[in-house]
């Protein structure tokens, strides 16, 4: 019933997507084809192409992953979890990056928080794309900070993060999580759909502000684990 329903949702959401999905992969398809046959015709190929080669493979590579996100048939595997050891982990993941991109991620996590029940590699997922795009929005540096903190009167906890980058013009709100819009050269278009179709999995919500040249501000929200009370012992 509500799982046949969600299926069908998703069904539709995978079909939606499997057009655009060809559409991406045709292009590095046909960059790379044009390449084998320069060796074919020449027997050699000079140094650069097998760079474009490798990053065109590796773009396939990523979009079909972020697909295949949506389109497995979901055996989900909620667990209970803390939101601060998924960022943690994030964090870490992304630290080289950072520092390359002259970035400093500030954590200001609240001392104690309640746990969440959720798919944690989901989640670290959605951070992932969270986060990328923050760092990606600043060309030139600068900070992100993460809060996490919990809304009681909800029984929610929250990650907010924010970051000093581009921003995001208003009109171009409403299309944040369109699959494939991106202004990025090598941008996919897939993060922030993957991210709010997993939210919304989790009966969560994501709310994006931003402001053009000041930075924009991701406000994820979940559900706190209910914790059951213990039994009154006799
Ligand atoms: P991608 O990162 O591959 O472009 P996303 O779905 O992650 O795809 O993001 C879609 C678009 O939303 C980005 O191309 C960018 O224009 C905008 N965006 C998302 N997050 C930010 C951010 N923190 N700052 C500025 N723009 C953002
Ligand atoms: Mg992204």
């Amino acid at each position: 019933t509500e799982e046949l329903i969600r299926r069908s949702e998703k069904l539709s959401v995978v079909g939606q997507l499997a057009a655009g999905v060809a559409h991406e992969i045709r292009n590095p398809l046909a960059t790379i084809r044009g390449f084998v046959q320069l060796i074919q015709e020449q027997g050699a190929l000079a140094q650069p192409y097998d760079k474009i080669m490798l990053s065109e493979l590796d773009r396939i590579n990523f979009i079909v992953s972020e697909f295949l996100v949506l389109a497995k048939p979901q055996a989900q595997n909620f667990e209970s979890a803390e939101l601060r050891s998924i960022l943690d982990d994030i964090i870490v993941l992304l630290g080289s990056q950072a520092i390359l991109h002259n970035v400093e991620i500030v954590p200001r996590f609240a001392s104690s928080m309640p746990p969440l029940v959720c798919e944690v590699n989901q989640l670290k997922q959605v951070f992932l794309n969270v986060l990328k795009n923050a760092l990606e929005a600043m060309p030139e540096g600068g900070k992100i900070t993460i809060d996490l903190f919990e809304v009681p009167d909800e029984n929610m906890v929250a990650a907010r993060i924010c970051d000093e980058g581009v921003g995001i013009p208003a009109d171009l709100l409403p299309r944040l999580g369109e699959p494939f819009f991106t202004n990025k050269e090598t941008g996919t278009g897939l993060g922030l759909m993957v991210s709010q179709r997993i939210i919304a999995n989790h009966k969560g919500s994501m709310k994006i502000e931003s402001a053009v040249g000041q930075g924009t501000c991701v406000e994820i929200r979940l559900p706190a684990a209910v914790i059951p009370r213990k039994e009154q012992a006799g």
